[in-house]
């Protein structure tokens, strides 16, 4: 059990420090190398293609990085609960956590009694449950889109630049392993090998988040969360799915889907609060 809760603290350091470095390789990657070899243009100054692109990659990572430090921002931890918890009869003692007599949680790696708990993002190091999952839902919508738009860019640069023809859709499936052998006898310069890695790197996040994404909307517009399944609960659903929804995405939720500001206000936040109790 101590080694187990060991690692999960050692993955809660390694995570954020692996998503903010990928996140500084990626941004110098696109405006360094891709954007200007890709849309460069020796008879304009300022090419609109350039522009265009430089915009779109910037919306997308700032979305994704806003809606990261929203989810730290407005942790779903109760203010309430102090003092002695007692656990559920259900309560199994899990490495990461408690459950509690109220229906909530007490995580052992944030330390604190968990709202509506759906589970511990290792990425975030925090748990993700009624205030945050909103933004958890959005940051996972942005990030997959970064990586796929990303991954697209990386193949449009290795074809301009390395004259590499993705074509044939056999390409990519022998494209990582011919990389390694050929960059060990020298015949890939370091940067080709770099650019490989990383549309590997951005294809398996980007199709993680998607997936991940999908299943958490599922999960909030039938009202659940993903720690009940997990506990093998005969889960109801909380309401008709509109009000699921808007619980958890507020009444502007349009806003929320362009921007990583706050789209409930604090006295909803409260009220559902309330209701969870
Ligand atoms: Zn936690």
């Amino acid at each position: 059990m101590y080694l187990k809760m060991l690692k999960l603290r050692l993955l809660n350091a390694i995570a954020p420090a692996y998503f903010l470095t990928a996140t500084t390789v990626t941004f110098a990657l696109q405006f360094y190398f891709f954007i200007p070899a890709i849309f460069e243009n020796p008879d304009a100054r300022i090419n609109s293609s350039t522009l265009l692109h430089g915009a779109a990659f910037l919306f997308l990572i700032l979305n994704a990085l806003g809606n990261y430090v929203m989810t730290i921002r407005f942790p779903a931890a109760s203010v309430q609960d102090a003092g002695p918890l007692l656990c559920s009869p259900l309560c199994t003692d899990r490495v990461d956590a408690h459950y509690l007599l109220n229906g909530r949680h007490f995580c052992k790696l944030c330390k604190k009694v968990i709202l509506r708990r759906d589970h511990h993002c290792f990425f975030t190091g925090n748990c993700i449950g009624n205030r945050n999952m909103r933004y958890f839902i959005m940051f996972c919508v942005y990030t997959s889109t970064t990586c796929l738009y990303c991954l697209v860019l990386g193949v449009a640069y290795l074809t301009v630049e390395y004259s590499i023809s993705f074509e044939n859709p056999l390409t990519f499936l022998t494209l990582l392993p011919l990389s390694v052998g050929y960059f060990f006898l020298g015949a890939v310069p370091g940067l080709q090998f770099f650019v490989v890695l990383m549309l590997y790197v951005w294809l398996g996040i980007g199709l993680t988040c998607a997936g991940f994404c999908c299943q958490q909307i599922l999960l909030v517009a039938r009202g659940q969360t993903w720690c009940q399944l997990r506990k093998g609960q005969v889960v109801q659903t909380r309401g008709p799915w509109r009000s699921n929804l808007s619980d958890v995405f507020g009444r502007q939720w349009v806003l929320g889907l362009i921007l990583p500001v706050q789209t409930v206000g604090r006295l909803q936040d409260h009220a559902a609060d309330k209701k969870d109790s």
